[in-house]
């Protein structure tokens, strides 16, 4: 035979099943292996059935996702059998033995060439020098288990904080910066692959760069040191959509607001403030707690009236008191954030919370969240109802019958909400931004129609 076969010519290459659990970092992490995996020849099934084995990407940060988790390993297990399992919860590989002794092999968070190595060995590849090639189109950029439009890239491992209700230190150490001319490299592959949206991740993105002393980096001709602000000035350069996730109100994030009020990087900045109660953020062991953060907030909306403020918090933390949440809600309409979710507090094992005084009585827990939720639904609703009338400018995700599910600037992806289009021609593709006239809006989502 000569030539290069075509597809269905290749019959003997092994099928993996995925399953990736848990948040944005370990759907990176998922991106990775794949990447590597098909790097080496290895196909994809969205089935277990068909699959040679099935990697599981667990999620160990609270009980309940380690309950999701190990649900999805015994799923794993009884339709496949032949199962590896990583991420989070890897770290802690008895919890899932002492279940499931036949698991073919358990490794910890990012541990791709421990998953990779583990495929080989457990499911070796025959040597095939058609597919044994890298896919040229996959060659820098990677596979992208998000759609082609938007991609994840994660500029650091680990971090420094050691917030007490929170294990990650413990499972995925301290903070490590990815060199800024990898990330910046990466990000422009992405860009050059045809992804129009970056969402930059990590467990603390403004604390890039500090553990490599903000090195500096060789990219286009000069020196660039490796910090937050300087990353996101080169990022906003690259005439794409660049959106920032997992920062904290330290005082230096002021000097990214300038690039966002120049249209350079989105006016967006996902904060998990988690509390506002001074005492409740102590307990928390939080970082910026000390922070005038309604103060910082009102100065950065100055500089960008735009600005979106999505937000995450725990209501009932241990020694949560009345007082405690009455102030959470005063602070949250004084803040005007614009996207907040609320969990209830849970013990997670490992946690140095767990040990502390005065619980709160889960009754009282679902009380606080629903009165929460209220708060935030009236804020979302009035600021969702200002902006009909508007024009903005949104990104298509997917184009069906006629119309369209897009998002505009202050909508993540899978976080936020959607803007709905009808009358969209038939050019309009996933990825094009395209201004949209807003015609109605509900508490999340708006509807409108191409200007
Ligand atoms: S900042 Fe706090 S909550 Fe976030 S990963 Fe670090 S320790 Fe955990």
């Amino acid at each position: 035979m000569t030539g290069t076969p075509a597809p269905t010519e290749i019959k003997d290459r092994p099928t993996i099943g995925l399953v990736s659990l848990g948040c944005p970092k370990a759907l990176v992490d998922s991106e990775r292996i794949v990447t590597q995996l098909r790097a080496d020849g290895y196909g994809f099934t969205d089935t277990h059935e068909g699959a040679d084995l099935v990697i599981v990407n667990t999620c160990g940060f609270l009980d309940s996702a380690k309950e999701e988790s190990l649900h999805a390993i015994g799923e794993a297990m009884n339709e496949n059998g032949r199962v590896i399992v990583t991420g989070c919860m890897g770290a802690e590989a008895e919890q899932i033995t002492s279940k499931y002794p036949n698991i073919l092999a358990v490794t910890g968070p990012h541990q791709y060439e421990q998953v990779v190595s583990a495929v080989h060995t457990h499911q070796p590849m025959t040597h095939n020098p058609f597919v044994d090639l890298t896919p040229p189109s996959y060659d820098e950029a990677g596979i992208k288990l998000t759609p082609r439009h938007y991609a994840y890239l994660k500029i650091s491992e680990g971090c420094n904080n050691r917030c007490s209700f929170c294990i990650i230190p413990s499972l995925r150490g301290d903070l490590v910066s990815r060199p800024l001319h990898r990330v910046l490299h990466e990000a422009e592959q992405l860009a050059k692959a045809g992804v129009k949206e970056l969402l930059v991740i990590s467990q603390d993105t403004s604390a890039y760069g500090v553990d490599l002393k903000y090195a500096e980096s060789p990219w286009k001709n000069r020196r660039v040191p490796a910090k937050f602000y300087n990353l996101c000035e080169e990022l906003g350069q690259m005439g794409i959509w660049v959106r920032l996730h997992y920062v904290y109100p330290y005082p230096h994030v002021d000097s990214v607001i300038p690039l966002m009020a120049d249209g350079k990087i989105l006016p967006y900045l996902d904060i998990p403030f988690q509390h506002a109660a001074p005492n409740v953020l102590k307990a928390m062991r939080r970082p910026a707690a000390q922070e005038k953060t309604l103060a910082r907030i009102q100065a950065w909306r100055n500089m960008c009236p735009d600005l979106t403020l999505r937000s995450s918090f725990i209501v009932g933390f241990p020694g949560e008191t009345e007082e405690d949440f009455e102030f959470l809600l005063q602070w949250l309409e004084e803040a005007q954030i614009d996207r907040a979710g609320a969990f209830q507090y849970e013990n997670v094992q490992g946690a140095t919370s767990n040990t502390h005084d005065n619980h709160v009585p889960d009754e009282i827990k679902e009380i606080r969240w629903q009165r929460f939720m209220e708060k935030q639904q009236e804020i979302s609703a009035k600021k969702q109802a200002a902006k009909v009338g508007k024009t903005l400018e949104c990104i298509i995700d997917e184009v069906a019958g006629g119309g369209a599910d897009a998002r505009s600037k202050a909508d993540a992806p899978d976080i936020d909400g959607t803007v709905y289009l009808r009358d969209v021609p038939d050019t309009i593709q996933p990825g094009d931004i395209v201004r949209v006239n807003i015609e109605e809006a509900e508490d999340y989502d708006l509807y409108g129609v191409p200007a």
